[in-house]
């Protein structure tokens, strides 16, 4: 027997799963009625001629396919305070500002309560499929999540990003108890307005709950190294507030420091204990199981872009397994992660046939002599295992045919609704004439280049790469930092590789001929990575939410500001001469 939680029956959620998936064809048709019937007076979907239909057919014929830039006009309307029925027929009031770290701004998006109502659909499904395998007793979690800035928008609109708008909802705190997912740190601390001091208070909660954490988590597995990498600094002076009682100076904004001094007491014994534990470690193997003793896992969104940071995550979680968690963006939610003992490395998600419409459009393998003719996207149940699709969504919130930018591939079927792992942005390109290189093969160059590192027991911190196209020919640039200093040799012999390691024909075949020129690394300083990080913040964006570009448009004047104002180095691939 599963668990029962109160408000929340977990047998229930699994049962309603497996009725909603056996029948995703039918149950993805009644989505986008309701969806159009609700939304029937939106001037937006009123001037396509829809006049009250609402079959997938009618639907395909008259909704053009989107991107963001094509429903600007119409976000705009709304920021400046058009309260009108626009893209949903209950006006909009309150917008989410997605990441944008892979175009370079943030980007408007609608929110309203049905997409809360998904959010925490989608939490429900993957918690109870979660706890089957791993439950866990009533407790805590240590979650390094954090609140953006809000702010209202020209017309009053609530604005902020995602998590933001799911964290200020009103029935959150109910929803994580009853998933016994509540962060132990007070709300002050998730709303603070410095990220630095709030993330030292998630990490003083976290000491000062430790035998009652059960999982330790963030939106995106880049934040859970983050804090770890801020731990391995700031250790001392944590363990000191916990044996004296005393916050640490460096927490200056008031809410944090009254709220932080209800729960802060004098514990000497902690602090021993926590300190003899970290003085046992090595290297910082294992930190998180050795701080928390009865956390069950560690959990957030590994995939993606978020894969590069998976070694260091399993180094410091040591022996606790690694749970992904679910696939969704700021415009909605598409999957959740049923099958929770995979490793992230080969996660499946599950498309959730009732929280919104889902089309695919198959990507071209890029070997046809055709011209390249874009395929007509396909319905949820038509897909096929082992073909890439880039995603179009129609939500609850006001996107109709709305083009993600994410490429998926097809793994399998839960029922009848696909299983998808997350391959790639769709826009994330290095390409310079006819090389296409996308952000999964710069990942598994950059692997490939950082053996030659492992071998000086160094890591590559963070990375990203852009083109540098202001000479001819053009060459692909590579920015690394590192976690210590490497010598010149190891470092040209990773940019050789990491020339070498993009197999791409298109490339090989261009830098054979001297079209495409040598490629270049970039190491920059320790710390580059967390100016990037600031910048979006500065920006708008959370902690939790935040993504590393991990390729640099050359409209991004600022992230490549700061790449090249922290260089240290440059190696020139001497791998393609003869
Ligand atoms: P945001 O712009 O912050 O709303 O981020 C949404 C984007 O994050 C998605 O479009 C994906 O590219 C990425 N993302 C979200 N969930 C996952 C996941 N589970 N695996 C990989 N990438 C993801």
């Amino acid at each position: 027997m599963l668990e029962k939680v109160e408000g929340f029956n977990m047998e229930k959620v699994i049962e309603e799963f497996e009725e909603v998936t056996k029948d995703a064809g039918r149950v993805q048709i009644e989505t986008l009625r309701k969806i159009l019937e609700d939304n029937s007076e939106a001037e937006y979907l009123q001037n396509l001629g829809l006049n009250g239909r609402t079959d997938p057919q009618s639907f395909k014929n008259c909704v053009p396919l989107v991107t963001h830039k094509e429903l600007e006009p119409y976000i705009n309307r709304m920021i400046d305070g058009d309260l009108s029925s626009i893209l949903t027929s209950k006006p909009i009031t309150t917008m989410s500002l997605s990441s944008g770290t892979t175009q370079g701004k943030p980007k408007f998006v609608p929110w309203n309560d049905e997409l809360f109502e998904t959010t925490v659909q989608i939490y429900k499904t993957s918690f109870a499929f979660r706890n089957k395998e791993f439950p866990i007793t009533s407790g805590k979690a240590l979650s390094f999540i954090y609140s953006s800035k809000q702010f209202k928008t020209k017309g009053g609109l609530a604005a902020g990003t995602a998590t933001t708008n799911v964290f200020r909802n009103s029935r959150y705190t109910v929803a994580m108890q009853a998933l016994k997912s509540q962060c132990c740190s007070p709300e002050e601390v998730i709303f603070g307005p410095d990220f630095h001091q709030s993330l030292y208070c998630h990490l003083l909660c976290g000491l000062i709950f430790c035998d009652e954490v059960q999982f330790v988590s963030s939106t995106f597995a880049h934040s859970i190294v983050h804090s770890f990498r801020t731990f391995e600094q700031v250790w001392e002076d944590l363990v000191a507030d916990i044996r004296d009682g005393v916050l640490s100076e460096r927490v200056t904004v008031p809410s944090l420091r009254n709220a932080m001094s209800k729960i802060l007491k004098p514990d000497p014994n902690l602090a021993n204990i926590i300190q003899t534990k970290i003085m046992g470690l090595s290297n910082w193997y294992g930190l998180i199981q050795e701080l928390f003793p009865n956390a069950k896992y560690v959990y957030g969104i590994m995939t993606g872009s978020m894969e590069p940071y998976l070694k260091k995550l399993r180094h410091y979680a040591g022996d606790l397994p690694l749970l992904t968690s679910d696939y969704g963006s700021s415009e909605g939610w598409i999957a959740t992660n049923v099958n929770p003992t995979l490793p992230p490395e080969s996660a499946l998600y599950t498309v959730l046939p009732q929280i919104g419409y889902f089309e695919f459009i198959p990507q071209n393998k890029g070997d046809s002599d055709f011209i390249d003719v874009e395929p007509e996207p396909v319905g949820l149940t038509q897909v096929k295992v082992g073909q890439e699709y880039e995603i179009v969504i129609t939500t609850p919130a006001g996107l109709y045919r709305y083009r993600l930018g994410d490429v998926v591939k097809v793994m399998g079927f839960y029922n009848s609704s696909p299983q998808l792992k997350f391959v790639r942005r769709s826009s994330l390109l290095l390409t310079i004439n006819i090389d296409k290189n996308t952000e999964k093969d710069l990942q598994l160059a950059v692997e490939e280049a950082s053996k030659f590192l492992a071998e000086e027991k160094l890591e590559v911190v963070d990375y990203t790469s852009y083109v540098d196209v202001s000479k001819d020919p053009g060459h692909y640039v590579i920015v690394w930092e590192i976690s210590g200093e490497a010598s010149e040799e190891v470092l040209s012999e990773c940019c050789n590789c990491l020339d070498k390691s993009f197999v791409d024909a298109g490339y090989t075949s261009s830098r054979k001929v001297n079209c495409i020129g040598a490629l270049e690394l970039r190491v920059v300083r320790h710390g580059t990575f967390q100016k990037i990080l600031e910048h979006y913040i500065g920006l708008g964006s959370a902690v939790s939410q935040f993504k590393t570009p991990r390729c640099v448009g050359s409209n991004n004047a600022k992230v490549l500001q700061i790449l090249n104002e922290n260089v240290v180095n440059k190696y020139i691939s001497s791998a393609f001469n003869n």
